[in-house]
């Protein structure tokens, strides 16, 4: 079977109609730039609220990363709990929080609009990579309320992946039915929305903004930036606030219950490991498994268009085989990937670009829950509803951001370690 490789998400059909391009000039009250996740989300809270709102978007809202991403609605902060414990000691306890609470937001916004995208609410396994590393898992970690630690088999996941630690917070879904789901609250709301409406240029008077766009200008009081992995290219946004990463996803071919079974996946839980670079692992409504990340590219110019590389691809399958080995014979049916922003402390951020103009950026991997959550806080901040303790968390006084190290070579360097890391445990 021929792989297809996708410009846009594996997870649904393209919607055919899109929301009119600007053409001329208007005001509005709060602008929201870039209509994924975080900033649909903003939009709809401040509609919400009864402020007068316009959404630009470039492409499709929803159409980026947020309806191409592995589906996992996580709980955990984009870094490991002992680094954050170690660098952040006074935040930490609020990042765990605000990473909890963001997949709860998440979970009631599925529930409250009744948005079909096949939620299940399984928690997510997180596995050691080797035997060794496992049993430092069970040294080192008690079962609890909210996780279990258990071997592979007691699991019910495939022996390769030896054990580690069930989180029973979050699940996976289908994230281009969430993402498109979110798209038609929005247009159903007193949002106006531009699609097909690329930004290039946004300016803070002192007054008033100016967004100004191929077809028209924006004037608005005040302006929000949720451009994700595109936020550097608007010079308004913070220098380094984030590193453009491009992530590949696998799909395959439809799968057997029987060989599922066969292969030890009996419990179906999604799985991500604890490599440097994590990979994913899970089933999915087709009955198909979708596997990501492990291989990532940068770019200081990412390009919306961008297509999966078959050598990236095959990489991902040859962690596929690794993993389960009794599925040798499923193919991978088709990939696609997606650009995120990596911020230099890998955890979520939001702050003042300008007097008039706030950003967010609830990316590193984790954004699926967190791009919504941090989005809506946003906009109640900015829609003047105070601060909630949880965007105080990881809210940033000063728009100046150290180097992030995330470049060709440190990428390139994670995935050397972790593929000696598999070749030591096997
Ligand atoms: C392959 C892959 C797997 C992932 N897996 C997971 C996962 O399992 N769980 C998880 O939590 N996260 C995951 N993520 C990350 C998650 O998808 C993102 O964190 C989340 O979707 C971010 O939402 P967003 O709204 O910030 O960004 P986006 O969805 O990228 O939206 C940004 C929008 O801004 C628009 N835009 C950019 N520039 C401009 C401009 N100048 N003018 C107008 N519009 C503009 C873009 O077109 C885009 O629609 C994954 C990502 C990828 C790519």
């Amino acid at each position: 079977m021929n792989t297809t490789y996708l410009s846009g998400s594996g997870w649904a059909t393209r919607p055919m109609t899109l929301e009119p391009a600007l053409e001329g000039d208007l005001t509005c009250e709060i602008a929201v730039i870039g209509g994924g996740l975080g900033g649909m989300s903003a939009a709809l809270r401040l509609a919400e609220l009864g402020h007068d709102v316009v959404l630009v978007e470039a492409d499709l809202c929803g159409w980026g990363a947020s309806a191409r991403n592995a589906g996992y609605v996580t709980g955990t902060v984009g870094s490991d709990p002992r680094i954050l414990a170690r660098f952040y000691p006074d935040r930490a306890t609020g990042l765990f929080r605000f990473a909890r609470n963001a997949v709860t937001h998440t979970e009631k916004l599925i529930a409250d609009q009744d948005i079909d995208c096949g939620y299940r609410q399984t928690g997510i396994f997180s596995a050691a990579p080797t035997a060794a590393r496992f049993r430092r898992v069970l040294a080192t970690t008690k079962s609890g309320k909210r996780s279990t630690v258990a071997a592979a088999e007691q699991a019910g996941i495939p022996p390769a992946f030896h054990g580690g630690i069930h989180v029973h917070v979050g699940g996976v879904l289908n994230p281009a039915e969430f993402a498109l789901g979110v798209r038609e609250l929005v247009r159903g709301s007193s949002v106006r929305v531009f699609e097909q409406t690329p930004v290039h240029h946004v300016a803070d008077n002192g007054d008033s903004v100016t967004i100004t766009t191929p077809g028209g200008r924006i004037r608005a009081e005040r302006a929000i930036l949720t451009t994700n992995a595109f936020q550097n290219q608007l010079d308004i946004a913070p220098r380094r606030l984030s590193t453009p990463v491009w992530v590949t996803a696998v799909e395959t071919e439809p799968v057997p219950p029987e060989a599922l079974d066969a292969a030890g996946w009996t419990s179906r839980v999604p799985i991500v490991t604890t490599h440097l670079v994590m990979q994913s692992f899970r089933t999915t409504d087709r009955n198909t498994i979708v596997f990501s990340t492990r291989n990532l590219q940068t770019s200081r110019r990412p390009r919306a268009d961008r297509m999966p590389e078959q050598s990236i691809v095959d990489d991902l399958v040859r962690g596929f085989r690794e993993r389960f080995p009794t599925l040798g014979d499923v193919a991978p049916a088709q990939a696609w990937g997606g650009w995120i922003g990596m911020t230099p402390s890998n955890l979520a951020v939001a702050g003042q670009a300008t007097p008039r103009v706030s950003y967010s950026l609830a990316c590193n991997g984790h954004g699926l829950p967190q791009a919504p959550y941090l989005g809506t806080l946003l906009a109640d901040f900015v829609g003047g509803e105070g601060m909630h303790d949880d965007l105080r968390t990881v809210w940033r006084e000063s728009p100046r951001f150290a180097p992030g190290i995330v470049n060709p070579a440190t990428v390139r360097l994670g995935w050397l370690a972790d593929r000696l890391t598999d070749r030591l445990g096997r």
